[in-house]
């Protein structure tokens, strides 16, 4: 039996995944993408999408990615439910990339556009668990307005928290920020931006022992990690900043990547190290990650892609 020829595959479903269909689709490009195991990405675990671009009443998360998907279909693109869980890459332009799906399938791609993600840490409590979509968010941009006026809490002292935090400063009454260590990770200038709000109150050796609320969040019952002390603060909105794991697992030893595993692209390119591999949204990018940023680098994918294509022909 012949191994299936694809001009170009996209692995990954969310908006940089879909808006690269959608661009390779108008471009001939023939695309198959890959959904991967969450079909649709990060957004369907949003509620809200209030910030995309040319929807005045918002949007939400699981229906605008079906949306994007019927989009991206009615060009062509091909979308198949499935997982790539190996890829052997060719370093010669031109050359022919192997791909593996759900440890069995094989393909041959001449182009391949890695559209994999990041996935939000939580902490892995059970109330956690319980109560997200209740009042527990990994992304203080995309649900922060729903808690205008409201007291939060955020937990994490890196940049993303800190930047967060005081995102959120300017909408909630109070914000408490917990973390865990005696300082914060995140830099000098932003622990000022932090110190600087007199609605933030941060609490250093403090962990999160147990989200308070039964369908929604009430508060977070605080540990001192110094004293053992417990208290609880009542808030209405919990956000977890404790980082992102990007989805490049399969990539490793292959695709160029810095030290947190996030692929390294070219300039102002979505090229790889890879002649024919481009890589778009989170996957690649740990500062901004929006859904309108995500889907702006999966169109820049598909226009390299199809540069890179129409150049080897
Ligand atoms: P980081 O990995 O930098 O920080 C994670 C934070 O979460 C740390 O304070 C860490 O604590 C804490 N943490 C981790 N696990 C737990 C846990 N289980 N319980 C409690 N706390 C926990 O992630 P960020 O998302 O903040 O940043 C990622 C990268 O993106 C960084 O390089 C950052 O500089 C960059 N960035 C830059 C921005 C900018 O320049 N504007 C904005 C946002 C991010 P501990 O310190 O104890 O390990």
């Amino acid at each position: 039996m012949s191994i299936e020829r694809i001009k170009t595959l996209i692995i990954g479903s969310g908006p940089a995944g879909y808006t690269a269909a959608i661009y390779a689709a108008r471009a001939d490009l023939k695309p198959v993408l890959y959904t991967g195991m969450e079909p649709g990405g990060q957004l369907t675990t949003t509620t809200e999408v209030d910030n995309f671009p040319g929807y005045p009443h918002g949007v939400d998360g699981p229906t605008m990615m079906v949306e994007l998907q019927k989009q991206a279909e009615r060009f062509g693109t091909e979308v198949r439910i499935g997982l790539v869980t190996k890829v052997t890459l060719s370093k010669n332009k031109g050359g022919i990339h192997m791909v593996t799906v759900d440890n069995g399938k094989e393909i041959e791609a001449e182009s391949i556009i890695i559209s994999t993600g990041a996935t939000a840490k939580y902490l892995g409590i059970p109330s956690e668990e319980r109560l997200k979509g209740g009042g527990v968010s990994a992304c203080a941009v995309c649900d922060g307005f729903f808690y205008k006026g409201q007291d939060v809490a955020i937990v994490g002292g890196g940049d993303t928290a800190a930047e967060e935090a005081t995102y959120l400063a300017n909408l909630c009454t109070k914000v408490t920020m917990i973390v865990r260590k005696g300082q914060m990770r995140a830099s000098k200038a932003m622990q000022h931006r932090v110190e600087s709000r007199e609605n933030i109150e941060v609490r250093y050796f403090s962990e999160i022992e147990e989200v308070l609320g039964k369908d929604v969040v009430e508060g977070v019952r605080i540990v001192n990690s110094k004293t053992n002390e417990k208290d609880d603060v009542k808030v209405t909105g919990l956000f977890i900043a404790i980082g992102h794991k990007p989805n490049t697992d399969i990539f490793k030893g292959q695709i160029e990547m810095d030290d947190a595993g996030y692929i390294i692209t070219k300039g102002k390119t979505t090229d790889t190290n890879y002649p024919g591999v481009f890589a778009s949204g989170d996957v690649q990018d740990k500062d901004y990650r929006q859904a309108v940023t995500a889907a702006g680098t999966g169109c820049m994918a598909a226009l390299d892609a199809e540069r890179y294509l129409a150049d080897i022909e």
